[in-house]
């Protein structure tokens, strides 16, 4: 099966190529015209999108998803199309004396890459598919795409729309399980983004390394959230609340942990039990609050808390409405606190991608950025508080992908910042210039000038005095 679909993957990436050779260089107006088709295919398409994204979730808010999936993508795709003509501009470059004098000229022009794969996740299936296509199209590139086997149905549409809204020579989607991925992650594209789990994105960059295929890695990790001692804990509670609990977690900006005060342990907890129960008074039949994906991440969540109950953790269930989670086959989950952590717990150890919290605490902040700086690194970290030296220190001593300060996930939302990790959280960014430079292949053009220069600067045999003097000037 796998086998029939390779070779129909081989052979569009053969004719995507193809085209793009025979049509380049592409005029600014046609990468514009693929960025509004897409725009186009969101927005006439948002409520069947909205809700094959709740079927394949068991239920998922369509407010949420024309947030986080539609709306969100539509103006990222606005956002390329202001800033596209700017982004494409050559950059002058300086040349070494005396070259400008005698007519010589550098510049890095932003060319196309060719064709670009696309490999996206569930948790928002159509925002890591249509993000990336935006600034792919807007640097000249056509895309090959394979969303995830977790949300077939919006997968299946996105199949459907693409093959409406586009030529297969532009752009063009390819729906399996994990075969099929693999099998598109060895293609020999000129370009591959990879949106997942630190797992896979290893097994992709192999795979991509066999062809030399330059890969851009949107990866997981534990993102931690540091509160200072002069945090606002009920705001930072709410603020972290709303993040931990959009998608039920399932995103990989979510704060992963909370890294407190010893003395305010209980009030940062209080905080973030206020800041859920506001926002969710009832779970179960509430639409506004998102099901876990499937059974085996449903499952994963159970045994992560079991666990860390059985190794001592205190297990504080935030369910304002008394609601019985166990005779429920909805796959809800309320926000699980785990109080008193250790390293040894799962919760300490994965990627937690739900509505699970550890809390851990600190007496000194250097502690929690020892902590952080012990593990891997991650792809977001968050510092709540109003000391401005503890804030430097902790963004100086540490790494991550990216940071907000005094709230969480909001930097991915800020168009113009390059969103991407660091590490094992991933490696390259798209969003802002570095998105579209990110897709685009920097090349450099030199023009002489008439003069010999090579003979003028001594670097022509018969070596002689002028070489000499080029030496010498050189190593001054
Ligand atoms: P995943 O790694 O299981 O799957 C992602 C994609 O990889 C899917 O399309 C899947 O079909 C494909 N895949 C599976 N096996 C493959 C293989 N052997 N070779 C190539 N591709 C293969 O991730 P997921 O469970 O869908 O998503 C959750 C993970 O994604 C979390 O770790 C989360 O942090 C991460 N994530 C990162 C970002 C980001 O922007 N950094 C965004 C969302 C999710």
């Amino acid at each position: 099966m796998a086998d029939n679909k390779t070779i129909e993957m081989q052979d569009v990436l053969r004719k995507q190529r193809s085209a793009h050779t025979q049509m380049r260089p592409e005029p600014m107006d046609l990468r514009k015209d693929r960025i509004k088709r897409a725009m186009r295919l969101l927005t006439e398409h948002s409520e069947d999108l909205c809700k094959v994204m709740s079927a394949d979730f068991g239920n998922r808010s369509p407010h949420q998803s024309m947030i986080t999936d539609i709306a969100g993508t539509v103006n990222f795709g606005k956002y390329c199309l202001k800033k596209m003509d700017g982004w494409s501009k050559p950059s002058k470059r300086s040349v070494q004396f005396p070259l400008g004098l005698l007519g010589a000229k550098a510049e890095v022009r932003y060319e196309p890459k060719g064709v670009v794969g696309i490999l996206s996740p569930w948790n928002f299936p159509v925002n890591l598919t249509f993000g990336p296509l935006m600034q792919i199209f807007a640097a000249g590139n056509r895309a090959m795409i394979k969303p995830s086997e977790f949300t077939e149905k919006t997968s299946l549409l996105m199949e459907e729309l693409v093959e409406e809204y586009f030529t297969p020579d532009e752009c063009a989607v390819f729906t399996g399980g994990p075969e099929v991925a693999a099998a598109f992650s060895e293609l020999p594209f000129d370009h591959l983004v990879f949106t997942g789990s630190t797992a896979t994105g290893r097994k992709v960059m192999e795979a991509a390394s066999k062809n030399l295929v330059p890969v851009t890695l949107e990866l997981g990790g534990k993102s931690p959230v540091f509160m200072g001692e002069s945090a606002d804990f009920a705001k930072a509670g709410e603020r972290v609340a709303l993040g931990k609990m959009m998608n039920a977690g399932q995103i990989c900006l979510a704060p992963d942990y909370l890294y407190v005060p010893e003395s305010k342990q209980d009030e940062a907890i209080h905080g973030v039990w206020q800041g859920t129960a506001n926002m969710y008074p009832t779970m179960l039949e509430n639409e506004d609050y998102a099901s876990l994906v499937s059974d085996r991440h449903f499952d994963r969540l159970q045994d992560m808390v079991a666990d860390a109950r059985d190794k001592g953790a205190e297990v504080i269930e935030v369910n304002p409405g008394n609601e019985d989670f166990g005779s429920s086959n909805a796959r809800k989950m309320p926000l699980t606190i785990l109080k008193g952590v250790t390293d040894d717990m799962k919760a300490m150890q994965e990627e937690i991608f739900g509505p699970v919290l550890p809390v851990k605490t600190y007496s000194r902040i250097e502690e929690a950025i020892d902590y952080v700086n012990e593990n891997d690194r991650p792809l977001g970290l968050y510092y709540f508080g109003e000391d401005s030296d503890e804030r430097k220190q902790v963004l100086s001593k540490t790494i991550s992908g990216g940071v907000t300060v005094n709230d969480v996930i909001f930097h991915v939302s800020m168009e113009d910042l390059p969103f991407g990790g660091v590490g094992p959280s991933g490696m390259g960014s798209y969003h802002g210039v570095e998105g579209f430079r990110e897709f685009s292949h920097a090349r450099s053009v030199y023009t002489q000038p008439k003069i010999d220069v090579a003979k003028l600067g001594g670097f022509k045999p018969p070596y002689g005095a002028a070489t000499e003097k080029a030496v010498k000037t050189m190593m001054k």
